[in-house]
């Protein structure tokens, strides 16, 4: 199977109910052999306008900590648990994500990164398999299995939470900083421990 193939979804209707609401299925961006993964809940309007997670709101907070963290949007991959947007934005259904799973499986075995890191409760909670306290277990990393390979998952806050809530924002960029060091890209930390 070639690159484009394996990571991208092209038809899809396991979920009749995301299918009919859709503009567009919403694929993973960045490189293929990316060292960071970012892992979303799903695509909101913006995803399913222009194809491409997190190009709203929640992107610029994203590209922002990114930037400072020393990296680029292109040198990461982003993809979401859902690749369709749920209508009204509710979460995703466990049988939705569990319908969209494999795909997610196939993306994280071709990219293989060092560390995966799950925005936001649904996303985390779906690759540890167990309850989550997003805030509290922020920066943290868990070794968990994940299609049976053994993958290193990093906990963090949506970027949305920065939105609503201002002392989010430090725990957020600091996340990324963490990510970046971890996978020794992007620059030297110029933020503090916590
Ligand atoms: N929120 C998500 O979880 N994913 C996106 O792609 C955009 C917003």
């Amino acid at each position: 199977m070639g690159e484009m193939e394996e990571l991208t979804v092209v038809e899809c209707t396991r979920c009749p109910d995301l299918a009919e609401c859709r503009s567009r299925i919403v694929n993973g961006v960045g490189p293929a052999d990316a060292d960071l993964l970012f892992v979303g809940e799903g695509p909101g309007a913006n995803e399913d306008d222009q194809g491409e997670p997190f190009v709203g709101r929640s992107g610029t907070v994203l590209d922002d900590a990114l930037r400072t963290a020393g990296l680029a949007r292109a040198d990461v991959r982003i993809t979401n648990c859902v690749r369709c947007r749920p209508p009204e934005n509710r979460d995703p259904r466990a049988e939705e994500l569990a319908n969209c799973r494999e795909y997610l499986e196939r993306e994280i075995d071709a990219v293989d990164p060092t560390v995966i890191v799950t925005l936001g409760k649904v996303p985390s909670e779906h690759l540890l398999e167990r309850d989550v306290a997003v805030t509290g277990e922020a920066g943290d990393t868990f070794d968990s299995p994940i299609a049976g390979e053994p993958r290193t998952v990093m906990v963090s806050v949506h970027p949305a939470a920065t939105l609503y809530d201002r002392s989010q924002e430090a725990t957020f960029e600091e996340t990324i900083q963490r990510a970046a060091d971890l996978t020794g890209s992007g620059g030297q930390s110029t933020l503090g421990s916590f």
